[in-house]
């Protein structure tokens, strides 16, 4: 333990962020760099605890060896703490920025005081390592002469390629985007996640010896394209004649769409769709190809919530959207955890993201509406001009935490909305093409059903790993199954594997 006394003498102090009203005017990062002697007074709040829920089963998915990164940042000894955090994480510049860290809400001293913030000095580790070259290109001394493609460039992908890089594979990373990142290029928007930042990680892995072919769409058909509409087909069966094995990481990309009269209106989207053109956009030309969804002067209606709203708020407030409004049929989170949402669970508690922060610094209310039933989409000439909508009333089982909503009477209003935007979750994979033609097993909605742990589906040498395998989750969950997948692959093509991987954290600590 850093300080014994440290979560009594220091309060949290989560990590600093630009003005809200500032950062609108851009789309660089929220984030500032936080002082040396705040991330120390941070991490002298770990208690050190002798079981560290923090990195139990219910905390970090990936196994962060936490209060041993958080003493040695207290001791100053920063290159120390990066070998430490990069014994389990592939990227924590990514999870340092954008996860919700699991770890934070099962942290022991969350149990009578605010946590420790272990995901910002995560995150000032990690800065401080490539700050200080610490993460020279380090390609493996030797290959193995085996041949492995992982299709799917997310976090489980990359995750995956780098791990069986380090023990010597080739590997070819296959991706039907013009970029590689998979959700951490498209998806997260830069404000969240710096995009030279995603390519700063694909560039040392290539530097490390990983193949990387964008444009390369496996198995799928004309339907099947992602976003960007004009990469090449590649058939499957030519990634089994030449590699060794194959991991699929193709994400849980299909939109959950709203069956609603009007649905067919123009100025109705796909938040996908909105967020990918959008930064591809910005990358290409700083917006000014004119190549995206503009909500410049419109009345915005997103519907659902979650990061994908929470980015699409943000987005749209830059863009100079004239109203911007975030409707969600549950009711308000509590602020303080509930009987349901217990230590060391998701605290469930109510949350102001920074789209939240900038709709309250911009228009002086929170952009979220709860409680909100969508009926029907409503139009002028064939164009979206508004959205039906009623108020729910939600009630909970005293007993067993069961929710349920009635509509209020009379409660039926019309919002105005010019562009809706569609962020009601993810059903499944958009690239049933490619699990048919290579005969993986999938569940009702395209995922493959490999288990777990294992990572190997019904044919032989394909493992499937990620979103694709458990459905839409968290860069931390992508980065924990592609790790995994990587040991099963290794253990596959070799006999056994020592890469480490989750659940393994006891052979990873040098704690005794
Ligand atoms: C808008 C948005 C915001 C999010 N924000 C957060 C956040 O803040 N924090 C967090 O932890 N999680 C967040 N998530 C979830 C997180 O991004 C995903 O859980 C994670 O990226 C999944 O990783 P993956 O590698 O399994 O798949 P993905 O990141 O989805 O990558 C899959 C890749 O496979 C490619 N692909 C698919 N089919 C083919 C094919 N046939 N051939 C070639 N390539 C193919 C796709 O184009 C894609 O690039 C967010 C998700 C979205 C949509
Ligand atoms: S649970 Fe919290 S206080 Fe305990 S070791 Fe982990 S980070 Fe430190």
């Amino acid at each position: 333990m850093g300080k014994p006394t440290g979560f009594m003498e220091f309060p949290r102090k989560s990590a600093p962020v630009r003005d809200a009203l500032v950062r609108l005017g851009d789309w660089y990062e929220i984030y500032e760099a936080a002082d040396e002697k705040t991330l120390k007074q941070q991490s002298a709040r770990c208690m050190d605890c002798g079981v560290p829920f923090c990195h139990s089963e219910t905390g970090c998915p990936i196994d962060n060896l936490i209060p041993e990164f958080n003493e040695l940042v207290y001791q100053n000894r920063w290159e120390e703490a990066f070998e430490r955090l990069s014994r389990t994480n592939n990227f924590p510049e990514f999870t340092g920025r954008v996860c919700p860290a699991p770890c934070e809400s099962a942290c022991v001293l969350g149990i009578h005081s605010p946590p420790v913030t272990i995901k910002s000095i995560e995150c000032a580790i990690i800065d401080r390592a490539f700050e200080e070259g610490w993460l020279a290109a380090k390609a493996p001394a030797k290959r193995t002469g085996k041949k492995v493609a992982v299709i799917g460039s997310g976090p489980a992908g990359l995750a995956a390629a780098d791990q069986l890089n380090k023990a010597g594979h080739s590997v070819t990373v296959f991706e039907r985007d013009d970029r590689i990142g998979g959700l951490l290029m498209y998806g997260i928007p830069n404000m969240k996640l710096d995009k030279r930042l995603v390519q700063r990680r694909v560039d040392l892995l290539a530097a490390e010896g990983v193949v990387f072919k964008p444009n390369h769409n496996i198995g799928g058909d004309a339907s099947d394209q992602g976003e960007g509409g004009t990469a090449k087909t590649v058939a499957p069966e030519t990634l089994l004649r030449d590699f060794d094995a194959v991991i699929l990481a193709t994400g849980a990309l299909k939109a959950r769409m709203l069956d609603l009269p009007g649905k067919e209106l123009s100025g109705i989207h796909r938040a996908m769709e909105y967020l990918h053109q959008n930064t591809r956009s910005l990358l290409d030309s700083g917006l000014s190809d004119g190549r995206f969804i503009n909500a410049k002067d419109k009345h915005v209606v997103i519907i659902g919530g979650g990061d994908t709203g929470t980015d699409c708020i943000a987005t749209a407030l830059r863009h100079g959207a004239k109203s911007v409004t975030n409707i969600t049929r549950r009711e308000q989170e509590p602020a303080e955890r509930d009987q349901w949402h217990a230590w060391p669970g998701e605290a469930g508690t109510y949350y102001i993201d920074y789209g939240h922060a900038e709709g309250i610094a911009k228009n002086g209310r929170d952009p979220r509406e709860y409680g909100v039933q969508p009926l029907e989409f409503v139009g002028k000439d064939g164009r979206l001009a508004g959205i039906k909508i009623s108020r729910l009333k939600w009630t909970t089982d005293a007993a067993t935490g069961k929710q349920t909503s009635t509509a209020i009477p009379g409660s039926e209003e019309v919002l105005p909305a010019d562009l809706l935007l569609l962020s009601a979750g993810f059903t499944g994979s958009d690239t049933p093409a490619l699990f048919k033609s290579l005969g993986v097993a999938t569940d009702r909605n395209g995922l493959s059903t490999a288990p777990y742990g294992d990572y190997q589906t019904n044919v032989p040498k394909v493992f499937a790993a990620g979103d694709s395998r458990r459905g839409a989750s968290l860069v931390v969950w992508g980065i924990a199954e592609g790790r995994g997948a990587a040991r099963a692959v290794d253990a596959f093509l070799t006999g056994s594997s020592t890469l480490p991987a989750p659940d393994m954290a006891g052979q990873l600590s040098s704690a005794g």
